[in-house]
């Protein structure tokens, strides 16, 4: 995967709230390009294996309830400079730290139920995005 690609989730509290196209308009309106997008649901073993860095943390269990409890929108986004723009778009982790304007300071509603997930290094952008979507998925 090249380096200007970085992948996201719009997480379930975002889904439930209605906010996908809101959401999506905000990323493509930054000057990403999606080349891979799907409508799906992580299962435990999914959330589990996804979030493992965090497997220690004491939030693990709330975190793997919260991201299995519906649908979620995954996909890849191009654009030069991806990761770090990305994280920019979408703001700090806690809502209540994200710059105004951020997807998290307009949609979340806590630290962990935060609407969006942007990949923090190109490393961790390819593996996520290997993880959710086969060769012939992205365009
Ligand atoms: P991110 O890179 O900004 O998503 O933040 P992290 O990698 O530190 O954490 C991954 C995800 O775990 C966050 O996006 C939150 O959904 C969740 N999370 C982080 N900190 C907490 C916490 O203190 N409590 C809960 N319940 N969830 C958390």
């Amino acid at each position: 995967m090249s380096t200007n690609r970085t992948f996201t989730m719009i997480k379930p509290d975002a889904v439930e709230n209605g906010h996908i196209g809101a959401i999506l308009e905000k990323i493509t309106a930054a000057g990403f390009k999606i080349v891979a997008m799907k409508y799906t649901q992580l299962s435990l073993r999914d959330a589990q294996e996804f979030y493992g860095v965090h497997r220690e943390r004491p939030f693990f269990g709330e975190l793997v309830e919260f991201m299995t409890r519906g649908p979620i929108v995954s996909a890849i986004l191009e654009k030069e400079n991806a990761v770090e723009d990305f994280r920019a778009l979408i703001g700090a982790t806690n809502p209540a730290d994200a710059a105004e304007g951020t997807i998290r300071k307009m949609f979340a509603t806590s630290i962990g139920e935060n609407a969006v997930h942007g990949s923090d290094s190109d490393e961790n952008a390819a593996i996520e995005g290997a993880f959710h979507f086969s060769g012939r998925e992205i365009y």
